[in-house]
């Protein structure tokens, strides 16, 4: 399938680009060329350390040549075609994106945890012809995926890495051995083409895609490794999924192009973390989602572990509650910086050295000069003053203008003059002269699972298959580790079995619906409750599962005393 990104891509308005050109923000040069030039900048420096591989920048490149030459002659995909990622974090990972751009491949990153219509709509969406997919991730699944998307036409290319690929699958080892030695073809892309495909948590529906675009990807991650000052002397350790627009835009693009190191752990469990940190004495230590800051500061090792060569703790990608700011900076002793993003672009940041107000209650300030960031009635369209509560609206020069073939989603999602209006509620303090931002709520249907976004409209949509549910609507419900789940209120039909979690797993699992999104609490009703323009109230539901979560636990309390 050809899909022309011309036709898909909400394009920046002429005189933006040439302001963020003119101001040397954009520079002209695509993402590929621009990680390539920082590989060959810093040779003998260590780039990346995994547990099987400690590589140099030249032996990076080396690995990176040898990928996308042997694309070439491994596989039939030309410069432009679209190949999905759902890897794990390993050097193959690093290796497979970073060579995947230099053959002009467009990357298109996917959780772990989806599952095959995750994977299948959105290769549908963005005409992917390839996945890559990690065979020995999750005893397997991830296999069972791939072969299935084969199978039914919606791949036409599976590249298998780190087990022996399945009959009709590329393997990444016979990629990178047809490749060795060969230099790769240059390709020279059209930098208003999409680089990147990320998944963005989106604002209602499901999930959309966000284009990232050659100058304004690079310039996120060049603009985010100034703002914490990374230099090569930067050890950044990264233990939270490299596939998302976290890992790609705030940790291994910034770690290279300001030549400093990443230390990929394969996951976030606390003891590997710190083993890590006592091996390798990071400096930089981003934690999204506070649920991994959460068990680091309960963990039994943490308060005698040497955590001082961390001058960097970011926290972010999820509402930090206030007492746990609080824990985080006066227990861990790492130097606490907030940060709040989002797969379309917009970072805020809190300052070095800020003073409590601004590190405990805010996210901080947008990271670019040129970042216009707005807190508006969404009503009105008007600005509100500071301090008050309002939507998060944000343009600049690395948030996206649209999303990626969607325009009825965009006349929405988008104002007029191309500030994507968030669905994110906060406010804007005005501190010592400067703006920063704190975010208070949403008023968008996604759920916040540990930062994987569930997006309710999808949910119901599945659970409303089941004849015998009349209505559903699934909400948000606190929850002190992960920061929200997900709980679904039912109307069934007279006479139907009510659902359990249970059961509703299973129904939900028979459609392929990735299972971090199952609502792990039911309610049945009678019928749910309407807005005062007749419009289901989500906020009615919301309010009566936490008046409901409190109950239970002040009664399991009397019952332990
Ligand atoms: P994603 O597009 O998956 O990166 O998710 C972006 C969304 O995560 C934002 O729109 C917010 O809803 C949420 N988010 C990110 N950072 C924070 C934060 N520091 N506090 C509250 N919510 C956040």
């Amino acid at each position: 399938m050809s899909i022309s990104d011309v036709d898909h891509v909400v394009p920046y308005p002429a005189e933006a680009v040439a302001r963020y050109r003119a101001d040397g923000l954009w520079q002209g040069r695509s993402l590929s060329d621009s990680l390539v030039d920082a590989c060959l900048a810093h040779g003998p420096r260590i780039a990346l350390v995994t547990p099987e591989v400690r590589w140099t920048y030249s032996d990076l490149a080396a690995q990176v040549d040898s990928f996308a030459a042997g694309i070439e002659t491994a596989t039939d995909l030309m410069p432009g075609d679209r190949i999905m990622f759902q890897m794990g974090n390993t050097a193959e990972t690093v290796v497979a994106y970073l060579g995947s751009l230099r053959a002009g491949l467009v990357p298109v990153c996917t959780l772990a945890q989806h599952g095959a219509r995750e994977v299948g709509l959105l290769a549908g969406h963005v005409g992917a012809r390839a996945l890559l997919t990690q065979g020995d991730f999750g005893g397997g699944r991830l296999l069972e995926v791939a072969r299935g998307l084969v199978a039914d036409g919606s791949i036409e290319t599976a590249i298998v890495a780190r087990t022996e690929p399945f009959d009709g699958a590329v393997g990444y080892d016979q990629i990178q051995s047809a490749g060795r030695g060969v230099v790769p073809s240059t390709v020279t892309p059209t930098l208003t083409d999409v680089a990147v495909f990320q998944l963005s948590g989106g604002t209602t529906g499901l999930p959309k895609v966000a284009p990232r675009l050659h100058e304004e990807y690079v310039y996120n991650s060049r603009a985010w490794a100034q703002a914490l000052g990374w230099t090569s002397d930067t050890v950044v350790l990264y233990p939270l999924p490299l596939m998302h627009n976290a890992g790609i835009a705030l940790a291994l693009q910034p770690v290279l192009l300001s030549g400093a190191s990443i230390v990929l752990a394969p996951g976030a469990d606390i003891d590997g973390m710190l083993d890590l940190i006592a091996a390798e004495r990071p400096t930089s230590l981003p934690l999204v989602p506070p649920a991994v800051a959460i068990r680091l500061l309960d963990h039994p090792r943490t308060s005698s572990a040497d955590l001082t060569s961390i001058t960097q703790f970011v926290v972010g990608g999820q509402k930090l509650p206030g007492e746990v700011a609080h824990r985080l900076r006066d227990e861990l002793n790492m130097p606490l910086r907030q940060m709040f993003g989002m797969a379309e672009g917009m970072f805020y940041l809190t300052p070095p050295d800020a003073s409590d107000d601004i590190v405990l209650d805010t996210v901080g300030a947008p990271i670019s000069p040129l970042d216009e960031a707005r807190v508006v009635d969404p009503l009105t369209g008007k600005d509100v003053p500071a301090g008050e509560l309002g939507e998060l609206w944000m343009r600049g020069p690395y948030t996206i203008r649209g999303y990626y073939r969607a325009p009825e989603h965009n006349a929405a999602a988008f104002s007029d003059d191309g500030f994507y209006r968030s669905g994110d509620l906060g406010r804007r303090h005005h501190i010592d002269g400067v703006d920063y931002f704190s975010v208070d709520g949403r008023i968008k249907d996604v759920i916040n699972r540990g930062v994987e976004k569930i997006h309710a409209e999808e949910v119901e949509e599945l659970i409303l298959r089941n004849l015998d549910v009349e209505s559903a609507a699934v909400v948000s419900m606190p929850d002190p580790v992960l920061g929200e789940r997900a709980c679904a209120f039912l109307v069934m039909r007279k006479g139907a079995e009510p659902f359990t979690v249970a059961s509703l797993g299973e129904h939900l699992a028979s459609h392929g619906l990735a299972k971090y999104k199952f609502p792990e609490r039911v309610e049945i009703r009678d019928s749910l409750p309407l807005s005062n323009v007749g419009k289901l109230s989500r906020k009615d539901l919301r309010d009566e599962v936490s008046r409901l979560l409190e109950a239970e636990s002040v009664s399991h309390s009397h019952a332990d005393a």
